[in-house]
This record gives structure tokens, sequence and C-alpha cells, in this order.
């Protein structure tokens, strides 16, 4: 079989005060916006690191640390293009630990069903993360108080870093955490097969999975990341 053809470019972005220079590796053929999902964490990861290393000139260090999931009892707003991919990823797993994770998403969705957190309800943005917060709900991803898929984790996951102490972050109000200033590039990944498209909670994934329109709509991989990239203007 012949091996799948890919693109190279080397991207030049200004993203807030940082300056990304990242190679970029996608398939040239069409394909769905899932398989560019990797090279989406891949740019991510560079944004952060820029980010990070501005943090170590000034002096400051991350106090985030394997063992603390505190920030992972927030709501952690995905795109349709990260909930597929994510659900991808969940078929590939054995029969017993995709069965655990199925009760683990019940069981959130339940209590999010419970406090009337299932829609927004007119609810800011802001209202909906602090009552989403308050339930307490740990990601169903959160085992051991760690990512059980670190390397393929939601690219918003991956921007959240924080330099104040661990113990704030489980604190009701937030008071006091102090996170690391890095630009927000996941939000391009929202819209990036449909323009106007939303996100869900990631903890409401199976319930999304349940009722999400199907898609199947292909482009090259250049094009998918020429459409993140206008995105990132666009947020
Ligand atoms: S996906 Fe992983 S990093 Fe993100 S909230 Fe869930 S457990 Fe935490």
């Amino acid at each position: 079989m012949a091996a799948e053809a890919h693109s190279t470019a080397t991207l030049r972005l200004t993203v807030g005060d940082l300056r990304i220079v990242h190679p970029i590796t996608v398939p040239s053929a069409p394909v769905p916006a899932t398989d560019v999902v990797p090279a989406l964490q891949a740019l991510v990861n560079a944004v952060v690191a820029a980010a990070e290393a501005g943090l170590m000139k000034s002096g400051e260090a991350i106090s985030c640390r394997k063992g603390c999931g505190a920030c992972c009892r927030q709501l952690v707003p995905v795109s349709r293009t990260e909930g597929e991919r994510l659900l991808a990823l969940v078929e590939t797993m054995a029969v017993e630990r995709r069965d655990r994770l199925q009760a683990r998403f019940a069981t959130a969705q339940a209590m999010l069903d419970d406090a009337g957190l299932s829609n927004r309800a007119g609810r800011s943005d802001r209202e909906l993360s602090l009552a989403y917060f308050a339930l307490a709900i740990p990601c169903p991803f959160l085992e051991d108080e760690s990512c059980s898929i670190h390397p393929d984790r939601p690219l918003v996951c991956r921007e959240y870093l924080v330099t104040s102490p661990a113990e704030l972050c489980a604190g009701p109000s937030q008071e006091g955490v102090t996170p690391v200033a890095v630009p927000k590039v996941s939000m391009a990944a929202r819209g990036l097969q449909d323009d106007g498209e939303d996100w869900f909670p990631l903890a409401g994934l199976m319930t999304w999975a349940a009722t999400r329109p199907r898609s199947d709509v292909r482009r090259t991989g250049p094009e998918w990341v020429q459409r993140f990239l206008k995105g990132i203007g666009r947020k």
C-alpha cells in the first residue's frame, strides 16, 4: 500500500505577545477534520511552550504537577472536531476501560441534569462555568487525579497552567488563582467544520454523541489548517 502523502509548511504566527515559528505536517489528501487534530495539538503545544519560556524569563514558575487534578473539575469546552476525535479514541479502548469511562460519563451527565446545567438556559459563559465548578464533577477522563488521556487531551486543557499554589485551584471561587497568559488558540477549533458551530462541555461528550449532526466533510490537511488559522484571527 502506498504511504499516505503529507504536506509540511512552516507557520509564522503572532498570537497575543508571542511570535511562533512552527513546522506543521498534515495529510495532503482530503481527510476528515479529526485527522488534523494531532497537528493542531502540536501547534497549541508550541504556543504553550512559548508562553512558558516567557514566564521563565520573568523568573516565575508553573505550579501545575502530575497528580493535581483540581482544574479537571472545571467546565472543559470542546469543539465538535475534538469531540469526534475523542469518541474515536474511546472506541479504541479495551472494553473494560470503556465501560468504566462510560459509567463516569453517565454520572457526570446525571449531576448536570440534576443541577439543571444540561443547557445554558440564558446563562453567560462565566455563570455557567462557576455553576459547573461548584458541582465538582471530576472529568470522566481523570484517574487518580491525573489525566488518563494526557497525550490526547483537548486543546483547551493544554492551555490551562497556573503559577499560584495548587490548593487555590480547588477553592470554590478560584480566588487567588493566577493562570499563565496563554493565548486561547484552542477556540479556533470551534467552527472548523461548520461556521457558527458552538462548543459543549466535555463531560457531556456521550450525550452530545448520541445526537450530534453527522458530517462527511473532507478537506485537504492544508485547507483544514487554513481554516483553523483564520479562526485564530476571528475569536
Ligand atoms: S481531559 Fe484530561 S486534562 Fe482535560 S479535564 Fe479531563 S482529565 Fe483533565
